[in-house]
């Protein structure tokens, strides 16, 4: 319970890497705010879960983080419901894979907004409520992505590049006031954003799921198995503690040697 008293904010957290991460941060006693979308029942009954195994409050707040404004109201909110805001995680995220040419104007938009600006715009909300306490921890989750390139990915590839110069910026401009960032750069995990990946290819080659899941850790992870969200989770806790301290403005890789290559 190392993080009993803290309160946590994780966007993207109603499914895959961002729900692992609240139930981790929840297991160590953090507060916390839920934040995506989805069925309100689903939500409810999420909330309830994690309560209950935890002994924990968990919020929920439904901004589009896409929206600045939305997203400095669910600051506001999470600072008045959990009583502060100690860890913000900013973990939404969504993809388009298309070649350049072909890329949808609109894609390209939605995807800087939600996976970048997104983050610009919860860091600059929330810096003040942690300046105030002299202690913050701020965890952007990233991917192989901010680190290297595949094709057919380029909004993605250069939102990810880009949350991984942003975390360096903060790092550099909170530093002074006890306050971490730092950046996680998944592979491969298992989650609806890859397996609708999954589902588009093996439908496009009339192949077998299971085979084009094989072949996806086999084309970038020397080490053949998906990473699963109970491993980030256990990764950003271990970044909230005081172990991880002086670990700042840093991109870690949990991508099974993709990025060593
Ligand atoms: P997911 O689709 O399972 O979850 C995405 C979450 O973000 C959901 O809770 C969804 O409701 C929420 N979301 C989407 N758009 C939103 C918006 N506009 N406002 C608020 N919430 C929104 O995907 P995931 O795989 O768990 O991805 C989580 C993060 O991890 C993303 O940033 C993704 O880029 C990153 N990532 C994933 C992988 C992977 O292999 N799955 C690898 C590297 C990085």
């Amino acid at each position: 319970m190392a993080l009993r008293g803290k309160s946590a904010l994780v966007t993207g957290s109603t499914s895959g890497i961002g729900l692992g991460i609240a139930r981790a941060l929840a297991a160590e006693g953090a507060d916390v705010m839920l934040n995506g979308f989805g069925e309100a029942a689903a939500i409810a009954g999420l909330r309830e879960e994690i309560g209950r195994r935890s002994g924990v409050r968990v919020g929920y707040a439904g901004a589009n983080v896409s929206k600045p404004a939305e997203i400095r109201e669910m600051i506001a909110h999470t600072v008045t419901e959990l009583g502060g805001c100690d860890i913000l995680v900013n973990n939404a995220g969504v993809q388009h894979t298309a070649p350049i040419e072909q890329f949808p104007d609109d894609e390209w938009d939605r995807i800087l907004a939600i996976n970048l600006s997104g983050a610009f715009h919860a860091i600059k909300a929330v810096a003040p409520w942690m300046k105030r306490r002299g202690w913050g921890r701020i965890i952007n989750v990233a991917s192989v992505h901010g680190l290297v390139a595949s094709g057919e990915k380029a909004a993605y590839v250069a939102a990810k590049h880009g949350l991984v110069g942003l975390t360096k910026v903060a790092a550099i401009e909170l530093a002074a006031d006890g306050i971490t960032c730092n950046a996680i750069c998944p592979g491969w995990v298992l989650t609806t954003l890859v397996q609708r990946q999954i589902d588009a290819r093996a439908e496009r080659e009339h192949r077998d799921v299971s085979d084009v899941s094989q072949d996806l850790l086999a084309e970038k992870q020397p080490l053949r198995r998906f990473t699963n969200p109970e491993q980030i989770g256990a990764l950003v806790v271990f970044l909230c503690s005081d172990a991880a301290a002086t670990m700042t403005g840093a991109p870690f890789s949990v991508d099974g040697g993709w990025a060593a290559q």
